[in-house]
């Protein structure tokens, strides 16, 4: 695959940018033929640099929902861009925004907004401590956050008090919850989930409705906040609050990623438990009440709520899920699929450094299917049962070349590493 154009970029990039790129979009953790500069993107696909195409089972790692460039997304961020954008203070827009996200999420009785998920994910947790006046956050073990020195896995360059009042406790293990906030005591502020457990290079579970409604409990109890972070799995598992199906509502919800389609938009909902307190925090940017993203998310939801973009997706998972089951199978391959179907994670039984991963992600990349050898990935609805079907056809040729070469696949030496280190 000719990659004569990402090697110069990464070669010039080496010079003005630390590293020649940085964070979990660093090809440095990735199989080595990974591009890492694309060029174009429609619908399901994406083009590198070098304009070679593959089917984008990461969508931007979560941002694309519907496809790339939606054309009624595009549109209604077109007409918007003609009138304003980042302007002096917001447009309607953001009351209407954020009367449509009160309306189709439970729990939510008010919405800020902002640009990242990590935003919105330390909105929800300063407006949980400023709203109970207590100070310490229980997160699960391995829950990505996002990258504010409180909550970023590579510590470099924060300090421990960064974190001094954080506890950590097993996802979905009633016993290390409860184990956790006893040690709060009357100091618990708030209780951090995910709306399943996404968490890198592991099997992804389902949430326990055993340990959803016992967090609700404890908070409660406690006069804490419960907040779910949705930034990643957010209406991609259903139309409102992930929660709403175990019949539990958080006071505060961290949403980001997919909700506008890719355009730039964050947003931290909440109930009326912690209005208080989400109103006394100072919480602002240049660029979080911008109009055209707004607009664009007003479209996107519209969409959500009138489509079947879900169960396209969930039809398409299945499939492929079943799909790749079978052809790993007949070539001697058991694979480690789990997660929502629209979001599964894929893996190897016996490959405890991910060479297998690996070598099998070149393999699909190379038949121009970009898929992630230890992160959860990501269907859209903009992908067809065609693509999938040539998805698993691509698979089976993949599996055959892997075995081929089974003995001689080399580990990625990052990946031992990280592997070592997470173990
Ligand atoms: N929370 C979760 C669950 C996430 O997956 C992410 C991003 N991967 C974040 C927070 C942070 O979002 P962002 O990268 O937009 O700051």
């Amino acid at each position: 695959m000719n990659r004569t154009k990402d090697f110069a970029l990464r070669e010039r990039a080496l010079k003005v940018i630390p590293n020649g790129m940085y964070g979990h979009q660093s090809v440095r953790i990735l199989p080595a033929s990974f591009p890492q500069f694309f060029g174009m993107a429609e619908g399901a696909y994406i083009w590198d640099v070098d304009g070679n195409r593959y089917l984008d089972y990461m969508c931007g790692y979560g941002p694309s929902l519907l496809g790339y460039k939606d054309e009624r997304v595009e549109a209604a961020a077109r007409e918007q861009a003609q009138i304003a954008d980042t302007l002096t203070g917001p447009s309607p827009l953001m009351v209407e925004l954020a009367e449509t996200l009160v309306e189709m999420v439970d729990h939510a009785d008010w919405a800020m907004f902002c640009k990242n998920g990590t935003d919105a994910t330390t909105m929800a947790m300063t407006s949980a401590r400023a709203q109970t006046g207590k100070r310490v956050v229980l997160v699960a073990k391995g829950a990505y956050h996002g990258a504010a020195p409180w909550c970023t896995p590579i510590p470099a360059g924060t300090l421990a008090e960064d974190r001094a009042h954080l506890r950590i406790y097993e996802y979905n293990d009633v016993a290390s919850l409860e184990a956790a906030a006893a040690e709060a005591g009357d100091d618990l502020a708030a209780i951090f989930a995910s709306p399943f457990r996404h968490d890198a290079f592991i099997d992804q579970e389902a949430p326990k409705r055993a340990y959803a409604q016992r967090a609700r409990e404890l908070c409660d109890e406690a006069g804490a906040m419960l907040i779910v972070d949705e930034v990643r799995a957010g209406f991609r598992l259903a139309r409102g609050s992930s929660w709403t199906e175990l019949g539990v509502q958080p006071d505060l919800s961290a949403w980001g990623k997919c909700f506008a389609n890719g355009h730039p938009i964050s947003a931290l909902l909440g109930s009326d438990s912690c209005r208080d307190g989400a109103g006394s925090i100072y919480a602002t940017g240049s660029f979080w009440l911008s109009a055209v993203p707004m607009a664009a998310a007003i479209e996107t939801l519209r969409i959500i709520r009138e489509s079947d973009y879900l169960e396209h997706m969930e039809r398409l998972g299945a499939r492929l899920r079943e799909g790749l089951d079978i052809a790993a199978k007949k070539h001697g391959f058991a694979l480690r699929q789990s997660g929502p179907v629209q979001m599964p994670q894929i893996m190897f039984a016996d490959d405890p450094d991910f060479r297998v991963g690996y070598a099998w992600a070149e393999e699909m990349l190379a038949r121009g299917f970009y898929m992630h050898p230890w992160h959860n990935m990501f269907l859209c609805a903009a992908m067809s049962e065609a693509d999938i079907e040539e998805t698993i056809v691509a698979a089976d040729d993949a599996f055959a070349a892997l075995a081929d070469r089974l003995d001689e696949i080399p580990p990625h030496p990052i990946m031992t590493a990280l592997a070592a280190a997470t173990v």
